[in-house]
């Protein structure tokens, strides 16, 4: 490989480090995201320098435009609620591409019996394919999988064969393997059958999508931030293959980060990726009654709300997803400034899987000029609950669910949640009594200090803002 190629590969890593750096803190992410994206156009270029003699620049610019016309449309149009189901399907996309890869790698060297006649050791390549076809393919059909719950294509509650999950996982996983040392085996010989590599292909599909349907809604943001690590994992075993720095480097990092997002995310649910991979939770189908036993849940008036609203000292705003449904931040945003004007001190509590993406929140809030100050993650606001005159949680449901702390049956009892039931009066902004994305009951709304405004929540805010302002 010419120097040049090197040079330029060496400042592409050194953008992507840029780009990821820039995107740990809200004000430099967009700077960062652009950073990164050239630094992939850099490599981009490196790889065409790289194969200017082996390879046909044609197919890969026709490639390219293709890619470019089939993602840049959904990208710009996607609504932030979508996200992760474009998140899920651009990761698809990658690990459908490195299976790809492993396959034309079989193909090309003859069932890998060609990497025997090149130079150095020959065993790392057919594993490191053979890692790659499993993962990638695995990736491809679990993100598709993803994709269609999250766009509740298919029900988002778990779909499991009960008590046979876990074995027929293992028989799938153990097929994939038994074929992947076939395929092995035959490359020190004349070559293993095409078919072999097929069924490696088809068994790991299979495993992905019989992994990812028993696992419910709530647990699907996990999900693919894990897919994503194991994408990147298997692009970085592909560039292993193919002798590809970039795609090595490219491809850790991905894997790097997606398993310390995984494991943050993980732990903000107080959940084990074990037990989330697992299956079984969240997504529970059907809405909460109106009472819960002899508890009912109390309505109150936008004119109501603002004036508990107007007679405190302090109010934190809960933000949730149904605030991204409603597109309510501007409308959040003027209120704040109404409260502030008369000398009311607002606080943001952020929960770190509230909505339907990492950041969600933030995103949001800060479109509407927010300032980043103003949103307090929940560690830091959790101990401030019980110093507040109001809490108002808009379109948020399970992030605040107290059964979280105190119900051991709960099926999310041991996730954090924000402490909102301690301070001394709760609104909950929402249209009914349904339940959240984890589709369970929410006690918070039956409490003695809540009371519900039932609207669509840029309405119910926006006429509050009025009431306050008219008093
Ligand atoms: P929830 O999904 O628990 O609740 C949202 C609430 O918003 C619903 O109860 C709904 O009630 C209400 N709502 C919907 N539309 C409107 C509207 N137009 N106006 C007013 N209210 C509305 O949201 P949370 O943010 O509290 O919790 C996030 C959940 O999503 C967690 O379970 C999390 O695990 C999961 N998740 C998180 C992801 C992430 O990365 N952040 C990704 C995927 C899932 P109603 O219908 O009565 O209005």
């Amino acid at each position: 490989m010419d120097i040049l190629v090197y040079a330029l590969y060496i400042v592409a890593f050194a953008m992507f480090i840029l780009g990821l750096s820039g995107l740990t803190a809200p004000r430099s992410a967009v700077r960062g995201n652009k950073i990164a994206a050239a630094g992939m156009a850099v490599a981009f270029v490196a790889t065409l320098i790289h194969i200017r003699e082996t390879g046909s620049w044609l197919i890969i610019i026709i490639a390219l435009i293709v890619g470019v016309v089939i993602g840049i449309p959904p990208a710009r149009r996607v609504k932030m609620t979508a996200v992760p189901q474009l998140v899920a399907l651009f990761n698809g996309v990658g690990g459908g591409t490195v299976a790809l890869i492993a396959w034309g790698e079989f193909i090309d060297s003859d069932g890998f019996t060609g990497l025997h006649a090149a130079s150095g050791p020959v065993l790392p390549l057919v594993i490191a394919s053979l890692f790659a076809a499993i993962i990638g393919s695995l990736s491809f059909w679990g993100s598709i999988v993803a994709f269609l719950k999250l766009q509740q294509i298919l029900p988002g509650h778990p779909l499991s064969v009960g008590r046979l999950q876990q074995p027929l996982n293992a028989i799938l996983f153990l097929g994939s393997v038994v074929a992947a040392v076939i395929v092995g085996i035959g490359s020190v010989g004349t070559g293993a059958d095409p078919v072999w590599f097929g069924a490696i292909l088809v068994v790991a599909g299979v495993l992905g999508v019989t992994t990812v349907l028993p696992i419910g809604g709530a647990d699907m943001p996990v999900v693919i931030s894990l897919l994503n690590a194991l994408t990147g994992l298997s692009a970085a075993a592909a560039g292993l293959a193919l002798n590809n720095i970039a795609m090595i480097v490219a491809g850790m990092i991905v894997g790097a980060s997606g398993t310390i997002l995984t494991n943050l995310m993980a732990k903000a649910m107080n959940r084990s990726i074990l037990s989330i991979v697992a299956g079984g939770f969240g997504g529970a189908k059907g809405a909460a009654a109106a009472s819960s036993g002899d508890q009912i849940a109390k309505s109150t008036s936008a004119a109501d709300a603002a004036i508990k609203l107007a007679y405190a000292n302090q109010v934190i705003i809960v933000p949730g997803y149904g605030l991204a449904v409603a597109q309510a931040q501007h409308a959040v945003k003027d209120m704040a400034k109404v409260l502030e004007a008369r000398g009311i001190e607002v606080k943001f509590a952020i929960h770190p899987v509230a909505g339907r993406m990492p950041g969600h929140m933030n995103v949001l809030l800060a479109e509407a000029d927010v300032s980043y100050d103003a949103m307090k993650e929940m560690d830091d606001i959790n101990g401030e609950f019980s110093r507040t005159d109001v809490t108002i949680v808009i379109g948020a449901n399970d992030v605040t669910n107290p059964a979280a702390r105190s119900d051991p049956n709960s099926p999310i009892f041991g996730m954090p949640v924000l402490n909102v039931t301690e301070s001394r009066s709760v609104i909950v902004l929402k249209r009914s009594m349904s339940s959240g994305f984890a589709g369970i009951e929410n006690p918070l709304f039956f409490g003695e200090n809540t009371t519900m405004l039932f609207g669509d929540a840029k309405k119910s805010v926006a006429q509050v803002t009025e009431e306050l302002k008219a008093l």
